[in-house]
């Protein structure tokens, strides 16, 4: 596709057709109709269910700790679960791939992580806003990174992401400043936008390097290891063009590979109530009462979608894990209503008490006893 193809000059009459909420300021505008937004989250759960399906094993919770070599190659990886042998490691640990790297000896570049802090507006401003928007500076005096106004696959409103480079891989804060600068930029797009229906607000780190370039090859100084580091925006759209490189990059090294017999091309999707029709809905709470317990009000998420995700093919085990397969607590209320429920509903399922379960792993307790028990004399 040609430059002309992939952009469209849009007069202002046609601008203000389409996007009625826009700042009268604008002058004219460029459509880009090969633009898409997608959901992150439930594209990656559907990726690895699928792997799942075809073959893949999954070890949730395990973390890379050491690397080993025998005679100039990878041989082993070890993990916080034990000793998996590979003559064969893929490094793709995003902000940490230089840490990784560094175990198998082969550090050949440095991660130097970048925060984008994002905002995401209540859906009932889903109207003010039709195409994702960015402004456009002239004379483009310095390079900068992206972002705009755009409307997310379950039509909220974001705003972002930032860029601000930061010394910490583990930092994912907002702070005032992250705020004031979204604010800054985008007011002016949308002049008259009901900003304070703000619910949420997160903050996810790019993993940069100096040359600011992908690192897809080889490592250099040891056999057996792939670098697929320095995947920053836009990572998650080249991610399968990304796939297909490694693979050429294996069939260099001269390891064989067979196409599977049997591909599972497809995946089923889940159940998602809120989005069947009434007929459907009514057949489906026949089928299992779970499905007319509605545990997310502000998402209309049932009990059985939460019941599901809990056994699904990768289980969600937390609640952030529940959230991002079922989008109960992404509402208004931010969870202020169901996260307890999700948080039973779990413990339930995986037979575990409700303290021990957690937001999203490691030690993102929620409970630490009963509060009643406060009242009593025994306050042990
Ligand atoms: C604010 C922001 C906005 C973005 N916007 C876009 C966009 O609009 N379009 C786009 O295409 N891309 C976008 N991206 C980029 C995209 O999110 C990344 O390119 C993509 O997530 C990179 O995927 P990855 O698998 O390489 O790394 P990651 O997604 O970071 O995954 C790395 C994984 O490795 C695991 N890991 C690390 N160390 C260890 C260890 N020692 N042991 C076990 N596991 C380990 C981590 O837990 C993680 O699960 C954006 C990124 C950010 C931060």
């Amino acid at each position: 596709m040609d430059f002309k193809q992939a952009l469209e000059k849009i007069d202002r009459e046609r601008f203000f057709g389409e996007e009625p909420f826009a700042s009268k300021k604008t002058l004219a505008a460029i459509y880009s109709p090969t633009y898409a937004v997608t959901c992150p989250y439930l594209f990656t759960i559907a990726l690895a269910e699928n792997a799942i399906e075809n073959g893949v094993e999954l070890l949730l919770d395990t973390e890379v700790v050491d690397l080993k070599t025998k005679d100039g190659r990878v041989s082993e990886v070890v993990t916080s679960k034990g000793i998996i042998k590979s003559s064969l490691v893929i490094n793709a640990a995003g902000v940490f791939a230089d840490d990784i790297a560094q175990m198998a000896k082969a550090q050949e570049y440095t991660i130097h992580p970048k925060k984008g802090a994002t905002i995401l507006f209540d859906k009932q401003t889903a109207k003010f806003i039709n195409h994702p928007m960015s402004h456009l500076k002239l004379p483009k005096k310095q390079h900068y990174k992206g972002g705009g106004v755009m409307v997310t696959v379950d039509e909220n409103i974001q705003w972002g992401p930032t860029q601000r480079e930061s010394d910490d891989k583990n930092d994912v804060s907002v702070s005032e400043s992250d705020l004031e600068d979204i604010f800054n930029r985008y007011t002016m797009l949308i002049p008259d936008f009901p900003y304070a229906k703000l619910i949420a607000y997160f903050t996810g780190l790019r993993a940069s390097t100096f040359t600011e370039d992908f690192i897809i090859r080889p490592a250099r100084s040891i056999d057996g290891f792939i670098h697929v580091a320095g995947i920053q925006s836009p990572g998650l759209t080249a991610a399968p063009a990304i796939a297909k490189k490694v693979l050429g990059i294996i069939k260099d090294m001269n390891i064989s590979l067979k196409k599977k017999d049997g591909f599972v091309a497809k995946r089923k999707k889940p159940v998602v109530f809120r989005d069947c029709t009434s007929k459907r809905k009514h057949e489906l709470v026949k089928q299992n009462e779970m499905y007319g317990n509605i545990i997310c009000r502000c998402e209309t998420v049932t009990e059985a979608e939460i019941v599901n995700a809990v056994h699904g093919i990768v289980p969600a085990r937390t609640v952030d894990a529940v959230k991002r397969r079922t989008r109960a607590g992404m509402g208004r209320c931010q969870g202020g209503f169901c996260l307890s429920k999700v948080a039973e509903i779990i413990a339930r399922e995986r037979d575990v008490s409700v303290e021990s379960v957690t937001k999203k792993g490691d030690d993102s307790f929620l409970f630490f006893g009963k509060a009643k028990c406060l009242l009593s004399d025994n306050t042990d």
